[in-house]
């Protein structure tokens, strides 16, 4: 945990959040900014920044984080339309949370994907 990450927070509990999905080592959650019918959040319950550095540190948690995004995508009903997992990585991605995130799309027609 590090104090001054959001999501170590929201795993800690000090921070609410609409969890959806839990195992041991990973957390699913109700992005607060939805840009889909469906959009849920999945971290590693441990801090690591991003998706690459998490999947040299662990590959096996990474793959754990890719299980997890499979499970929510099959609770929220998303098995017939399917659906769309993001990781922003670095400055160029846009990412804003540094604490590894997927960000699991779906629900309606997502389009193409941006440029
Ligand atoms: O990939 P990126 O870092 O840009 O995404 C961070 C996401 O975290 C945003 O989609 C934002 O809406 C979400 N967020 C959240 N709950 C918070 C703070 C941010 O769901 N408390």
């Amino acid at each position: 945990m590090t104090n001054d990450c959001l999501f170590c927070r929201i795993v800690a509990g000090e921070i609410p959040a609409t969890v959806v999905h839990e195992t041991d080592e990973t957390l699913a959650f109700r992005d607060i900014g939805p840009k889909a019918p469906v959009h849920v959040l999945v971290i590693p319950k441990v801090h690591h920044t991003d998706v690459s550095e998490l999947a040299v540190a662990d590959p096996g948690l990474a793959g754990k984080v890719l299980a997890a995004c499979a499970a929510v995508a099959a609770g929220e009903g998303l098995g017939e339309g399917g659906f769309r997992v993001i990781f922003n990585s670095g400055p160029h991605s846009g990412q804003e949370v540094f604490h590894v995130h997927a960000h699991v799309l779906g629900g309606k027609p997502l389009g193409p994907m941006v440029s």
